[in-house]
């Protein structure tokens, strides 16, 4: 059965991601299964999605009644799930005003815009955003130029102009790359796709007082370190440093498609008529991510994410102690990257795959393990069992 799925695959869909031949039927919080009846620990989540686990059944209820209530009127009108779930965001951060879109590239875009409308407005028309090198901040145009990593580049020229790149966690070469044309800075702030790259002690908020210093708005692309992933309901309170502009996506909706950026009163510029989606807000994805957030604040799931993920990272580094071909784990929350000292990652990934859990490939030698962030120290204890497995029959 997996191999028709794939053959078909194969047929007609576009060949741009390379997948692992897992052919997923369903899920069920950490867990899901493929078309053959496996059962696997999912520890992609769906690219750092499913915070609140597959099929949790507080956000199916919340879908399904949407669903029979109203899905889709357009921001002509006022519907209640959008401002429930903008309430709800704008009480439990540091930003005071919320758009709603589709996806993460989106929210970006959307961050970009809302920064040179404040340059043309309060900086003399300044419009260039500073970025990080080995950033990711999605595959739109813009998005493709602010991502800090050429092999996203090259390939579309000719990009977007108005950014630059520093090294990321050099703030003298951020204040370098600055001049009277610079309006923001937009950082993760803890690299994802990047490797899981954690800013050294005070880096951010030096970056937070060069920006104030120096009339920059600071963007933080929170589309995978917020709603919970790294131990804090937003990424920026792990490192106490308050962005001007924060985006969200991936675990906003609890597995629907909804991304968000939200601003701070001083910072939103936009004008009646500036912005807009039609999708974005839309009632369906807004009653999915209210349900899911207030499922994250009610349950202390951000709390779980922050001890259990612990618990996860001691497992990966005890695997380090043990394993000398692991180099380096990093992480925190439940966001953790592994390092090997040479390409092993297809291996890895796919003894991985047989053994019982599911890995992100992250570079040829690294992988990414992002749980839901409801897995329990129970199915930590399975997972890095059939993880050493799975590098025991790699590495044979
Ligand atoms: C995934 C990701 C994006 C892009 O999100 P899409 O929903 O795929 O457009 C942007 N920024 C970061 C930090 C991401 O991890």
């Amino acid at each position: 059965m997996t191999t028709e799925w794939m053959d078909k695959e194969s047929k007609y869909y576009m060949f741009v991601v390379r997948r692992q031949p897992v052919v997923i039927a369903r899920g069920e919080g950490t867990r899901v299964w493929d078309v053959e009846d496996k059962e696997y620990l999912d520890f992609t989540s769906g690219w750092a999605v499913n915070n609140v686990g597959h099929a949790n059944s507080v956000v199916a209820d919340a879908i399904a009644k949407q669903a029979r209530t109203l899905l889709q009127t357009s921001n002509q009108f006022y519907t209640i799930p959008q401002l429930q779930l903008a309430e709800i965001l704008v009480e439990n951060s540091a930003l005071d005003k919320v758009f709603f879109c589709n996806s993460g590239a989106e929210a970006n875009e959307g961050a970009m815009k809302l920064a040179r409308r404040y340059g043309a407005q309060k900086r003399n028309g300044a419009f260039e955003i500073v970025t990080a090198l080995n950033s990711f901040h999605g595959r739109t145009m813009a998005n493709v130029s602010a991502t800090g990593q050429p092999h996203y580049q090259e390939l579309f020229q000719p990009i977007p102009p108005g950014f630059s790149h520093v090294p990321f966690d050099d703030i003298e070469a951020l204040k370098g790359a600055i001049t009277d044309r610079t309006v923001a800075v937009m950082l993760e702030p803890v690299q994802a796709e990047g490797g899981v790259n954690i800013p050294s002690e005070g880096y951010l908020q030096n970056v937070r007082d060069f920006c104030d210093e120096n009339e920059l708005l600071l963007i933080f692309d929170e589309v995978q370190t917020g709603i919970g992933r790294l131990g804090t309901l937003f990424g920026y309170q792990s490192f106490g440093v308050e962005p001007d502009i924060m985006t969200l996506a991936k675990g906003l909706g609890g597995g629907v498609p909804i991304g968000a950026f939200m601003a701070t009163d001083e910072a939103m510029a936009f004008q009646p008529g500036d912005h807009g989606s039609t999708f974005g807000g839309n009632a369906l994805t807004c009653a999915a991510a209210y349900a899911s957030t207030k499922f994250i604040l009610d349950n202390d799931v951000v709390d779980n994410a922050a001890t259990v993920g612990a618990y996860l990272g001691q497992g990966l580094n005890d695997l380090m102690s043990r394993y000398d071909f692991i180099t380096e784990v990093r992480g925190m929350g439940c966001l953790w990257a592994m390092l090997f000292d040479s390409d092993i990652t297809p291996a890895v990934v796919g003894a991985c795959n047989d053994a019982g859990i599911l890995l992100n490939p992250l570079r040829p030698n690294a992988v990414r393990l992002m749980p839901p962030l409801t897995v329990t120290k129970e199915e930590i204890d399975e997972a890095l069992e059939r993880l050493e497995t799975g590098i025991k029959v790699a590495t044979a």
